[in-house]
This record gives structure tokens, C-alpha cells and sequence, in this order.
């Protein structure tokens, strides 16, 4: 049987995110409410606006229900303002940045700067069994610091010669993932990281 995978939808990259689900070879199941967590194996929160999809969480009821549903065990990955979503705390946040907060990392929002809206990099995702893809990088966060249970995935370099910095860009907490990129809009449709979140994350 296909496994179903909700996309939190009220708000970001929906629709690229449910055909990336149908790509992998499972069911891409909209969630809106309360009890459409009932129904899921896996969630996909996308990218979009942190501050707006956390609002609208609160707004529809949707913070407690989801910390209890991924404390339970339910496999989560977040994408971009999804990464911001999932962390503990937040760096540079709005004034009222909600999360669900389940995963133990720091991010800092915007991290690349506000004047590099958008950018291209090649990343190294051999760490999940997928060779290297050109990721898309859109206003982006980065993971600055994690617990000892959280492991690095993949990370990009920035800054000049003379002083180059690392970063964490896509991360795991047993069955939670993170990733600062957009990997529904991998260059030549490929969907590794859905498949790996799919295959190993929700198995
Ligand atoms: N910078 C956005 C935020 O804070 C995230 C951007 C994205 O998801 N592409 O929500």
C-alpha cells in the first residue's frame, strides 16, 4: 500500500511538494486541520513565510496537535520556513514567531542576508545516498547550532577565501528532517530527498 504524506497546506510551495510526494511513489494528502493528521503516515511542512504558516497554525488550531503528533513519532520534514518551523528556537525571528519546536537545532532566518534573496549552490548529498544536485536556495535559513541527537546531513560553505564558514543545510533527528533548501524543485526532477525522507525517515 502507498504510503500517504500530508502536505501542510495553508500557506508556501504547496503543489510542488504534493507532486514531488507523487514522484516518490506515495500519496500526497493535503492537511489543513486537526483531523487530517489522523489519516497520514509522514507531513511535509513546505516552504513559504514562517511567520504567516505559524500564525495561520494558531489560527487553525494546529501548534499542540502537531508537537503531539511528532512527539508520538510522526515523521515530519521542513523545508526552508518548514526548517524554521520545527526548531527550538529561532535567531532573528519576527516579534511573534511561532514554531512547533520539536527538533532540538537553532536556526538563523535569512541567514545567507536579505540582499542574496535567491541563489543556486551544488550540495553533497552522498550523507543520504544521493550524489550531488544543484540546490535552490530561497531567502533561506541555516542551522547554527544543534543537540547532540541531531545529525548533519549536508552542509554549503560561504564567505571569502580568507575566511570560509560552514553550515548545515539539511539535518535529522531521528524522525524529523530539516532541510534549509528547496528539494521540490531539485534541477532535472529529482526527488532524492523526498525518496530518502519516504524510504528511511518514515519507514
Ligand atoms: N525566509 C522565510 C521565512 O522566514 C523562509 C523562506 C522560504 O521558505 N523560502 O519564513
Amino acid at each position: 500500500m502507498k504510503k500517504r504524506v500530508g502536505v501542510l497546506a495553508l500557506q508556501g510551495d504547496v503543489r510542488e511538494h504534493s507532486r514531488a510526494i507523487q514522484k516518490s511513489g506515495a500519496l500526497s494528502v493535503s492537511v489543513r486541520r486537526q483531523e487530517d493528521l489522523a489519516s497520514i503516515d509522514a507531513l511535509i511542512i513546505p516552504g513559504g513565510e514562517s511567520t504567516t504558516i505559524g500564525k495561520l497554525l494558531r489560527i487553525f488550531e494546529l501548534i499542540d496537535p502537531l508537537k503531539k503528533s511528532i512527539s508520538d513519532g510522526l515523521p515530519v520534514f521542513g523545508t526552508c520556513a518548514g526548517m524554521i518551523l520545527l526548531a527550538k528556537d529561532v535567531i532573528d525571528g519576527s516579534h511573534d514567531q511561532e514554531t512547533i519546536g520539536t527538533m532540538d537545532i537553532t536556526v538563523r532566518r535569512n541567514a545567507f542576508g536579505r540582499q542574496v534573496d535567491s541563489f543556486e549552490k551544488p550540495l553533497d548529498l552522498s550523507n543520504i545516498g544521493a550524489g550531488s544536485v544543484t540546490a535552490v536556495f530561497i531567502r533561506a535559513p541555516w542551522i547554527e547550532k544543534q543537540g547532540s541527537n541531531v545529525q548533519t546531513l549536508a552542509s554549503v560553505e560561504s564567505g571569502h577565501e580568507s575566511r570560509r564558514e560552514s553550515h548545515i543545510v539539511l539535518a535529522r533527528q531521528d524522525r524529523q528532517l530539516a532541510a534549509s533548501f528547496h528539494p521540490e524543485i531539485l534541477e532535472g526532477q529529482r526527488y532524492e530527498v523526498h525518496e530518502y525522507f519516504i524510504r528511511e525517515v518514515a519507514s
